[in-house]
């Protein structure tokens, strides 16, 4: 598929997005910018289109999407009702990056909600997004247009980046204002409580309409990650290749020296990431290190804004380790929340055995996927096969599936499956759910931690691709990619 890239023009005219938005309308996934990140965007009311952005971002199905509405006037396609706390609340800060849970209409497909009685509901600010929804004219759901775990896009390229050749516009406004996800707001709670932080925050609801409401920081840290209430809180996100470190100023330090102390003990090759004043105070210091700087003094908005480019930019510089600037406070506590997450490390050497028939072209490529995104972040897999004929080299259209990846092939022989290698895996991934349950069978000590593709993939299995064209090789090839962060998910909950 051709990906039209459609450039914002300024100023905008109302038919600029004439085409996209009738597309939108029609059950195409468009990408498009709003203020806070840019949007997988599909028509709410169509399950197909959906369940397409599920896909293509190798989202997990329990965790819903927000609904994007021009005015309070769409409401009734989606909210049963809304609280009276809701009208000053809008008035306050919508359009804006604010998003409202209510009860839900049950018009809704349930793939929307993932099956909640309530819904998510924003209204974008940004003026290509609003011209987008005014020209499809419907409710359009756009979670990050992002692949599930990476660093959220605030710019076009970033969507290209993981999207390019998947979906058929992405509209380019260049970078998104704010750079952060919104905050969530839970609406069917008494009082209201943040269930995601954002750039608005309890202290400014508070302050502009008199609304007390449970800020994220006082919310224990248990039920924000343990039991979340709002599902998506509970996935790892904005995971970076590189480790990430952040660097707090200690009590009377300078963020100078906390990254001079830091840079000791660093991993090289090391990227920073940090306001061009603080930058200027320590470069003497430093020379050749790679460094990702936005303008002016070391402030709030400044790193928000530019986060997740950073990291993206850092990853593909290159570096081992991403140093970058943290800051305290209720007003910090999105930035941190993301910075926190990104710097999630997997515990010390995960182990995933993917598990095929022969060894030489489904598990072999799963490996090479899994340890080509995870290695560099301490997790690691290996392959092995049911019933090996000794020896095989790895397919070759599996080979050139994986390069037109730049993904190395497993360059070792086939090999069958042994005890010691089922005792040492931390999970062990068979490709059909029948050679789960022979695993199961000859393995029972391990039955809890066999798995069967279908389990990370929407009960889709994954059929042997032996003989067959290299198109064939290729879908295999993008059924493992969209299966493997769920997998190191797992991993990570185990
Ligand atoms: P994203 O679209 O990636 O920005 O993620 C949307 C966020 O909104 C996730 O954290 C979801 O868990 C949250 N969310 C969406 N719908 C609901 C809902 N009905 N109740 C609670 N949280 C929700
Ligand atoms: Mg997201």
């Amino acid at each position: 598929m051709k990906t039209t890239v459609i450039p914002v023009k300024h100023p905008m005219d109302p038919d600029d997005l004439y085409i996209p938005g009738q597309a939108l309308a029609q059950g195409a996934i468009v990408a498009f910018p709003t203020e806070t990140v840019y949007g997988l965007g599909a028509s709410a009311f169509l399950p197909e289109a959906v369940g397409e952005i599920f896909r293509l971002k190798g989202r997990p199905a329990d965790n819903p999407l927000i609904v994007h509405l021009l005015s309070a006037d769409w409401l009734n396609q989606v909210a049963e009702t809304v609280p009276d706390l809701f009208w000053p609340l809008y008035e306050a800060f919508s359009p804006g990056p604010l998003t409202y849970i209510v009860p839900r209409r049950n018009e809704i497909p349930d793939i929307v909600t993932s099956g909640l009685h309530t819904v998510a509901v924003r209204f974008p600010a940004q003026q290509a997004a609003r011209t987008l929804l005014q020209a499809a004219g419907v409710p359009v759901v756009a979670p990050s247009a992002n692949l599930s775990g990476r660093p959220s896009p605030t710019r076009a390229r970033h969507v290209l980046d993981d999207f390019a050749g998947r979906i058929p516009y992405v509209i380019d406004d260049g970078p998104c204002e704010v750079g952060l996800e919104s905050t969530v707001l839970d609406l069917t709670t008494d009082p209201p409580r943040i269930l995601r932080p954002g750039k608005i925050t309890a202290r400014q609801i508070r302050e502009k309409t008199g609304i007390g409401v449970v800020s994220w920081t006082d919310t224990p840290y248990e039920n924000q990650l343990v039991r979340p209430p709002s599902p998506g809180m509970k996935y790892r996100h904005y995971a970076p290749g590189a480790q990430v470190t952040i660097v707090l100023p200690g009590r009377g330090q300078s963020i100078e020296d906390a990254f001079l102390t830091r840079l000791e003990e660093s991993r090289q090759p090391v990227g920073l990431f940090l306001s061009e004043a603080s930058w200027a105070l320590i470069r003497g210091s430093l020379p050749g290190i790679k460094v990702y700087t936005y303008e002016g003094e070391s402030d709030l908005a400044g790193a928000m804004h530019y986060l997740f480019d950073a990291l993206r930019t850092l990853d593909e510089m290159g570096v081992e380790e991403i140093m970058a600037e943290g800051f305290a406070g209720e007003e910090a506590s999105a930035y941190m929340d993301r910075l926190t997450k990104a710097a999630v490390e997997p515990r010390d050497c995960h182990r995933v055995l993917f598990v095929c028939e022969g060894n030489t072209c489904r598990s072999p490529m799963a490996e090479a996927i899994f340890n080509d995104r995870f290695a560099k972040r301490g997790a690691h897999a290996s392959s092995a096969g049911l019933s090996v004929i000794a020896g095989q080299a790895t397919a070759e259209k599996a080979s050139e599936a994986l390069a037109e990846w730049g993904i190395a092939p497993v360059s070792r022989p086939s090999r069958q499956i042994r005890a010691e290698a089922v005792r040492e895996a931390d999970l062990i991934v068979a490709m059909t759910e029948n050679q789960r349950a022979r695993l199961k069978h000859f393995f029972p000590d391990a039955e809890s931690k066999i798995f069967a593709m279908s389990d990370f993939l929407d009960g889709c299995g994954i059929s042997d691709p032996f003989g067959q064209a290299l198109y064939t090789y290729r879908r295999v090839r993008d059924q493992l990619g969209s299966a493997m962060q769920k997998i190191i998910d797992r991993l990570i909950l185990i």
